[in-house]
């Protein structure tokens, strides 16, 4: 029994271990968490400066300070001094310097890497980020010394590739005193997310806008639709936004076809996109989901004012008249709604605003329904 008098002297010493040895860890502890949730707010952030640039990069000419603008964001993501983004040039296939930072004064504008060299042939085998010390043979590594501050060895530099659909569009290159072996291991989720992003744009910058612009009518294509509307979700979520999604499917339209033929068809399939993204604000997302069918996102909207966003594509839609051969023909559509809920998916979104499209298909066409109309609480099945 402990005396009255006070702790015996053996464990009043053990306490005062633990509570050093609690406290110690504890304090590790939170300085761990605050650095962690520094490094996801500061990876969040560039994570989404990526994912707005990826749309300019589809419509605007500035391609170097795009180029920068990705370097910037690794770096800044890995707290890195100099870095460089090198990208595969369409025309010969080499690896050239699109943006640098920190780079030797004396390297010449049009710096690259030819592609029969071992330079390239050793970045080209690369499939996930690496430090130097992992993946280049000497004489490479010392050609990779683009920079103006030597790194304090090959593992302080960091090789991030861009691959876009199994096809190798580029690398950056980093070096910074806090890469090494283990720091990878920490970051290599994150520099991989962002990799991911940043080979798009680049991609979209090579190989033109194709990569994530319908060719015939220059809206959206169905995958970049799912990552606009994936991302949107997200950002309804953290900022308790609310957020509609809009299905839209062209009526009778092989009748269309047939009637006029398929290069009518095309014609008329432009028009619609013209139509479509009239009226609507920058911030929202037109896309080609398929054939004749289109979604369209719409940010920060609730229910009243996609109904009547909807209304007002649809109006405009029969009034328009498509120049035919022999006259003048009007096309409707029907559109299904679906509003953002806290924990809905994607794809539920998809699905609820398909399930609505399907109702109008089958109640007369040429109208506007949401899913919440119809069947907010009934269980689904
Ligand atoms: P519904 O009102 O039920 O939607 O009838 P619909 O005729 O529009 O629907 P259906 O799915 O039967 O046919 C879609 C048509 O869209 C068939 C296809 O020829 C046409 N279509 C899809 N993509 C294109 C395209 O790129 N160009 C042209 N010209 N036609 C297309
Ligand atoms: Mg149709
Ligand atoms: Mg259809």
């Amino acid at each position: 029994m402990i005396s009255e008098k006070g702790t015996p002297p053996a464990i009043g010493k053990n306490i005062i271990l633990f509570s050093l040895l609690a406290g110690g860890l504890i304090g590790a502890f939170f300085v761990f968490k605050l650095r962690m949730s520094k490094k996801r707010k500061s990876s969040e952030r560039n994570l989404e400066l990526l994912e707005n640039l990826t749309k300019t990069a589809a419509t605007t000419e500035h391609k170097g300070e795009i180029l920068e603008t990705i370097l910037k964001a690794f770096m800044d993501t890995v707290e890195a001094k100099s870095g460089a983004l090198l990208t595969i040039e369409d025309k010969t296939g080499d690896l050239i310097l699109g943006a640098g930072v920190g780079v030797k004064p004396d390297l010449p504008a049009d710096f690259g890497f030819n592609k029969d060299g071992s330079v390239f042939a050793e970045i080209s085998r690369i499939t996930r980020p690496v430090t130097g010390a992992e993946i280049l043979q000497n004489s490479s590594y010392e050609d990779l010394l683009l920079f103006q501050e030597k790194p304090v060895s090959s593992s302080s530099l960091l090789l991030v590739p861009l691959t876009y659909k199994n096809r190798n569009v580029g690398v950056v290159v980093l070096s910074s005193k806090r890469i090494g072996r283990n720091y990878l291991r920490e970051y290599r989720g994150i520099l991989e997310t962002l990799a991911r992003q940043a080979a798009i744009i680049v991609a979209n910058i090579t190989y033109g806008r194709q990569v994530i612009i319908d060719g015939l009518t220059g809206l959206y294509v169905h995958w970049f639709f799912y990552q606009c509307l994936e991302k949107e979700i997200s950002r309804a979520e953290r900022q308790d936004l609310s957020l509609a999604l809009l299905m839209l499917d062209l009526d009778h339209f092989k009748q269309f076809n047939d009637t006029y033929g398929h290069p009518m068809g095309d014609k008329a399939l432009v028009k619609v996109a013209e139509v479509l993204k009239k009226d609507l604000r920058d911030i929202d997302t037109v896309a080609r989901y398929g054939g004749e069918e289109f979604a369209i996102i719409l940010p920060g909207v609730d229910e009243k004012l996609a109904l009547r966003t909807a209304e007002r594509i649809r109006k405009s839609m029969g009034n328009h008249r498509f120049k035919v051969v022999n006259g003048k023909f009007r096309l409707t559509l029907s559109v299904g709604i679906s509003l953002y809920e806290k924990g809905t998916s994607a794809q539920e979104m998809v699905e609820r605003a398909d399930k609505a499209l399907y109702w109008v298909k089958h109640h007369g066409r040429n109208q506007v329904r949401s899913w919440t109309s119809l069947y907010s609480g009934v269980i689904e099945g």
